[in-house]
């Protein structure tokens, strides 16, 4: 089982912000801003490009916990950054499908 599999399953503890039977949403373990989680199906999907037809919904579930959640955290007024990264040149470095949001701090663009 995958690293994002077991914290999924409780196999590995996290700091859990949401859990539904289809999501979960934690803390990340390295924050790279004062607001940084995880939102991860718990379905292993490797990779955004793995996405199947059927998974359309569970993506779009995904999507939708993110942004609740940037707001119960307190992002919703200054807003926040949603960041998928996919496979090597997107510099994926857990292959479990992840939503990373990160907020409370000015973010810039292009990313380095
Ligand atoms: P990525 O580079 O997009 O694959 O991001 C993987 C993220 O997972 C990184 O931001 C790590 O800090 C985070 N991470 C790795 N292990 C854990 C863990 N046990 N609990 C929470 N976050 C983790
Ligand atoms: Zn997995």
């Amino acid at each position: 089982m995958c690293l994002f599999c077991k914290i999924a399953s409780h196999e590995i503890p996290a700091e859990v912000l949401y859990e539904d039977e289809h999501v979960m949403a934690f803390k990340d373990i390295a924050p790279q801003a004062p607001v940084h989680f995880l939102v991860v199906p718990k379905k292993h999907i490797e990779t955004i490009m793995d996405a199947e037809e059927n998974d359309k919904e569970l993506l779009g579930h995904l999507l939708f916990y993110g942004q609740k959640i940037a707001k119960e955290q307190g992002c919703e007024e200054k807003g926040a950054r949603f960041v998928i990264n996919c496979k090597t040149d997107g510099g994926q470095t857990v292959g479990h499908l992840h939503l990373h949001v990160l907020g409370k701090k000015q973010l810039y663009w292009p990313p380095g």
